[in-house]
């Protein structure tokens, strides 16, 4: 799969995608992400990629012809399909599910980051086909947002992560949050580890950590957990136990 990433700050991105997992995965030729400077395609003399909002306002707008030159330089270079993402929080909030589906459906990633007060709307018309948001907040720029993308799309390549189950077995994979998790040393400011990770029974371990999974979903993300089904004969054994050692119902449906 293969990333590029518009921005106005090519160093910072360029950097940060090169560290560690994502890193050695390009080294690999399992994945390839690039930034691209958008001032180098202005063709202003003075390199100018932004202007003053028409109908007045603060600030200033990227420009569509600066964006969609970069866009047309990186679309020759791929040379194939490209599905392009506008950073906007005016986009549709970004989850997992939409990482897997990019991973699924994309070879080619354009991200697009804005700044200042966004872009050209004729630039998202034109070129865009969908608008992502990271949260519903807003910040400076597009990149940290596109370098959260980048990185949930491509952990999730095959060989990336040593396993699939390094993200099948995370938060956001099947619904839930993910247990507590511990390392050495067994007590650390008088904290003991859980005593059943410490058994070496591995079925008790996997039962402790599902429980533990749905009693921090049930109380962290309701709204997770009201889409739970409890489908197996096992599931629906853990259940009860769990109404039995907290005296309460763990029934997703009754938090309708
Ligand atoms: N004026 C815009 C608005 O009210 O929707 C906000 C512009 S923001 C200051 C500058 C850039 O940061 C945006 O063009 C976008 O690329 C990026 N950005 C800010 N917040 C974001 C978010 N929650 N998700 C994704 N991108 C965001």
């Amino acid at each position: 799969m293969r990333i590029d990433i518009l921005t106005l700050f090519p160093d910072t991105v360029g950097d940060m995608m090169h560290e560690s997992i994502l890193g050695r995965a390009q080294e690999r030729d399992l994945i390839r992400i690039e930034a691209w400077q958008i001032r180098d395609y202005t063709a202003s003399k003075q390199n100018q990629v932004d202007d003053y909002p028409y109908g007045g306002g603060h600030g200033a707008v990227l420009q569509a012809d600066p964006l969609y030159r970069c866009w047309e330089a990186v679309c020759d270079e791929v040379g194939g399909p490209v599905h392009t993402v506008y950073l906007s929080p005016c986009g549709k909030t970004f989850t997992q599910k939409d990482a897997v589906r990019l991973r699924d459906t994309v070879e080619n990633l354009i991200l697009v980051c804005g700044h200042y007060e966004g872009i050209d709307q004729r630039f998202i018309d034109e070129c865009v086909d969908e608008e992502i948001s990271l949260g519903d907040f807003v910040l400076t720029g597009g990149e940290i947002p596109a370098m959260a993308v980048a990185d949930a799309v491509a952990r999730l390549v095959p060989g990336v992560l040593g396993d699939e189950m390094c993200y099948t077995d995370e938060s956001h994979w099947a619904g839930t949050l993910e247990y507590p998790q511990y390392s050495r040393p067994e007590v650390w400011h008088g904290l003991a580890v859980p005593k059943i990770l410490l058994s070496g029974n591995h079925a008790a371990v996997d039962r402790w950590r599902r429980k533990q999974s749905l009693l921090r979903t049930y109380r962290r993300r309701p709204d997770l957990y009201k889409t739970l089904r409890f489908e197996t004969k096992q599931e629906r054994k853990l259940l009860r136990e769990m109404e039995e050692e907290y005296g309460q119902s763990f029934d997703p449906k009754k938090l309708d």
